[in-house]
């Protein structure tokens, strides 16, 4: 029987998987399961992931946090998207928007064709989404009368990644039950047939467990160090192995939170800068065969400059993380499974990591059974789906620097070259320069990224297709071009009603949400 789930790592993955699989497997009946975490003292955990999906928002609800205390202890602020800055050309006005709101439409009608049709001249997805405008104005997406977790417009967060794990403990322990060990784990015992039986702690206390969550970062001392399962390198797709990373104050706490995760195109790679309600993260990401760690660090603090003067930003304090693309071949093996960074990692332009911690805790929860007889048929379940999700993120983030005009710099021309494109998105890629990306031309139904995310990029990027093909009744364009119509008529309504960024935290703070 299943009664004991150990996790090993107290970093993002580690709180996040607790609270998930706590929330619904624990609680003190006959049926239910043992929860512990453990931690090492010795080992700090990696301390960034600034930035969320909107899949957050179900995940804490499920957890039992609330909404106010979250956005009140974190850091947080509300995250409705990224802006990507100097991609296509590094010209000026080089921008677009991918923000978390689908574009308008359905299945009977392609918003993509009807834009094309009659407004083609302007921002794809100003035209097909009021998010990208409301974002760009620095407003929030909901009001203060609105309920923890709703919202008018899609959202996620931007948080400070040592507070989240901080309440999250707290609340798991607290709350949940989950049994909290801060100690190092510095020997594995297995059984004759390959499964983990016990861990044992510096201190020399056993812990024995029927199932075993390796959330020990990217030292993955379980699944790879303990149980041999290989690391696969994706560096061939994703060259950026570096990153460096700045905290910068605010001049004030009037100053404006932006609304999206800014990613702008560096000579190396790209830099993030993460508006939270304490204070803007701000970070470069790039290749170390390109530039070298001084000049990436001169080239973020010049970045960081312009916005807060040169005096100012010499004297921040920055921190450098390697970064090693890539993930484990198989991410469960007998009674052993990774989330988080153990799993594997890959840049983190589109914020995709602990959007996919959410997903591997929810797939455990979810097909937890109730012996351990049945755990063959999970783990090659799991392993299925997983692997499918990690090719989909290469692909879509590749998507990103494929579609680039930039050739100023020896990275944007390797970045770009199309040895360096996986088959996948190729084929993609070629399917549509005939026509626009359909719903269904992704596989599976719950889709990591779906076509929708690809359109906002493609589009953003001024992607042109070779031939036009001819219009047909199913595409619906009259339909369409309405609501675009409606669309942009909308802005303005949602302005006059939406506080901003900040001043919607200033409220929440003094008020708090109505809770749900
Ligand atoms: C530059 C950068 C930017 C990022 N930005 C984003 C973002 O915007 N959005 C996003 O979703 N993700 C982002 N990520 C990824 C995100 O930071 C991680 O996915 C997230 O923090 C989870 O990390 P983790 O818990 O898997 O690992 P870690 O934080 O490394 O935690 C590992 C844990 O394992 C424990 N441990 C290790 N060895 C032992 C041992 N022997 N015994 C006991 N315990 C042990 C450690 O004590 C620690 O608690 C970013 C990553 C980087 C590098």
């Amino acid at each position: 029987m299943i009664k004991h789930i150990v996790i090993v790592g107290g970093g993002t993955a580690g709180w996040l998987t607790a609270g998930i699989l706590a929330a619904e497997l624990a609680g003190g009946a006959e049926s239910s399961v043992r929860i512990t975490l453990i931690e090492s003292p010795d080992v700090a955990a990696i301390g960034v992931g600034e930035g969320t999906w909107p899949t957050m928002r179900t995940t804490l609800m499920k957890i039992g946090l609330s909404e106010t205390e979250f956005i009140r202890e974190c850091g947080t602020s509300f995250k409705q998207g990224s802006k990507f800055v100097g991609w296509k050309t590094g010209a000026e006005n080089d921008a677009y928007y991918h923000p978390f709101t689908p574009p308008l439409g359905s299945a009977g009608v392609n918003i993509a064709a009807a834009w094309k049709k009659g407004f083609g001249e302007l921002p794809f997805a100003d035209a097909v989404c009021l998010q990208s405008q409301i974002s760009e104005l620095g407003l929030a997406p909901k009001q203060i009368t609105a309920a923890e977790y709703a919202g008018s417009l899609n959202y996620g967060y931007h948080l400070d990644a040592g507070k989240f794990s901080g309440l999250l403990q707290r609340h798991c322990v607290s709350k949940l039950g989950v049994v909290h060990i801060l100690e190092h784990v510095s020997q594995i015992k297995s059984t004759d047939v390959g499964d983990i039986e016990s861990l044992l702690m510096s201190g020399g206390r056993k812990v024995a467990g029927d199932l075993f969550i390796d959330c020990t970062g990217s030292s993955c001392l379980l699944l790879g160090q303990h149980m041999g399962v290989p690391f696969v390198d994706q560096s061939a797709h994703s060259i950026n192995d570096s990153a460096i990373a700045i905290q910068v104050p605010y001049a004030d706490e009037d100053s404006a939170i932006a609304s999206s995760t800014i990613a702008t195109a560096q000579s190396a790679g790209w830099t993030w800068d993460i508006g939270l309600s304490t204070r803007r993260g701000v970070g470069y990401v790039y290749s170390s065969s390109h530039i070298n760690h001084d000049d990436a660090e001169k080239e973020l603090r010049q970045h960081i400059a312009k916005s807060v003067g040169v005096d100012k930003a010499e004297e921040l304090a920055a921190r450098r993380i390697p970064i090693k693309a890539g993930h484990r071949a198989k991410f469960w093996q007998n009674n052993c499974v990774a989330v988080g960074m153990a799993a594997g990692f890959i840049e983190p332009l589109e914020a995709s990591a602990l959007a996919l911690v959410e997903l591997s805790a929810n797939m455990i929860r979810d097909e937890l059974p109730v012996s351990r007889d049945a755990l063959p048929i999970v783990e090659k379940r799991f392993n299925k789906v997983f692997s499918y999700r990690w090719e989909r993120i290469i692909e879509f983030l590749k998507l990103h620097y494929v579609l680039s005009e930039r050739r100023d710099t020896e990275y944007w021309r390797d970045v770009t070259s199309p040895n360096s494109v996986p088959e996948g998105l190729q084929e993609l890629l070629d399917l549509w320069t005939y026509r626009e990306p359909y719903y269904n031309d992704m596989l599976h139904c719950e889709e990591i990224f779906p076509a929708a995310s690809y359109e906002y990029v493609l589009f953003g990027m001024g992607f042109k297709q070779s031939s036009e093909r001819a219009v047909r009744k199913s595409d619906g364009i009259a339909g369409g071009i309405a609501m675009i119509e409606n669309n942009l008529r909308s802005v303005d309504r949602y302005a006059k009603v939406l506080l901003s960024n900040r001043e919607l935290i200033k409220r929440i703070n003094t008020h708090g949400l109505q809770r749900i």
